[in-house]
């Protein structure tokens, strides 16, 4: 039996809806994906592959015109991020990690991981329109499966680890969000993947030899609106009422028809 290979995008998947990760990753259906959301990803990936070109001392010239919206972007991220111009700093861009851990290879890709001291700073580029909440990234996969794969991997304790994402918005503002990691949240790390990963190997074998699907979400988590499977999933368009929109309903239908 071949290596389950899981990345983050796999462990935020299935924690958003399993069956998601069922049409996704084991189906491989495509999805379909809407001009704005297109845009919004090329946007992200040329940014990682200009501060890539960057790191690697490549001229930007054949990718970046002077009058190139994604100039202002990346000019405000320079600007933004400390020690980048450091070349004292010892430092590796898109270095990608794989650890075996309870028969599982859970593999990483850091945009950039920079070396300072005694420490081991992670970076992350991110855009978005709307930078997400702090609580929000810090139960993102990314930021638990990055921190304890680098510690699992090296010789830096976990409180030498910390991870940062570097957020460029729609008006090129940038953000920033750190998180520490701690021993305690490495032992968290692994309690949480023990269960995720038990979650999805019962799944998966369920649907492999008995041909049950992945479990869909519950639909009053209203995660459907915005899937793309909702289609095959036959969650399209569906509309549900809460009992207090019920009531709302009843009480204010005519008392009878014509009135
Ligand atoms: S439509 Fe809803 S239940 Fe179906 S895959 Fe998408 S999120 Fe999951």
């Amino acid at each position: 039996m071949s290596l389950l290979r899981l990345s983050q995008g796999h462990l935020n998947t299935f924690a958003k809806c399993p069956r998601r990760y069922q049409y996704q990753y084991i189906d491989q259906l495509n999805a379909p994906i809407s001009p704005d959301h297109q845009a919004q990803l090329d946007r992200g990936s040329r940014l990682h592959h200009l501060m890539q070109q960057r790191e690697l001392g490549l001229s930007l010239d054949a990718i970046l015109n002077p009058d190139d919206p994604l100039r202002a972007m990346y000019d405000a991220l320079l600007a933004a991020v400390p020690d980048l111009e450091d070349a004292s700093i010892s430092r590796a861009a898109e270095q990608s990690r794989t650890l075996v851990w309870d028969g599982v290879a859970l593999t990483v890709i850091y945009d950039l991981l920079m070396v300072k001291g005694d420490r081991a700073l992670i970076f992350d580029w991110k855009t978005y329109q709307n930078p997400p909440r702090r609580d929000i990234l810090q139960q993102n996969w990314q930021t638990q499966l990055y921190p304890f794969v680098l510690a699992a991997t090296s010789d830096y304790a976990p409180e030498q680890i910390t991870m940062t994402y570097w957020i460029v918005d729609q008006t090129n503002q940038v953000h920033s969000e750190t998180f520490a990691y701690s021993a305690q949240w490495y032992q968290q790390t692994q309690a949480n993947l023990r269960q995720s990963l038990m979650a999805l190997e019962m799944a998966q074998s369920e649907y492999q030899e008995q041909g049950k699907p992945f479990p869909q979400v519950n639909i009053q988590a209203q995660k459907c609106q915005r899937c793309p499977f909702q289609q095959p999933c036959q969650r399209q368009e569906t509309v549900t009422f809460s009992p207090q929109d019920w009531r709302r309903m009843l009480t204010t239908l005519p008392a009878s028809p014509g009135e």
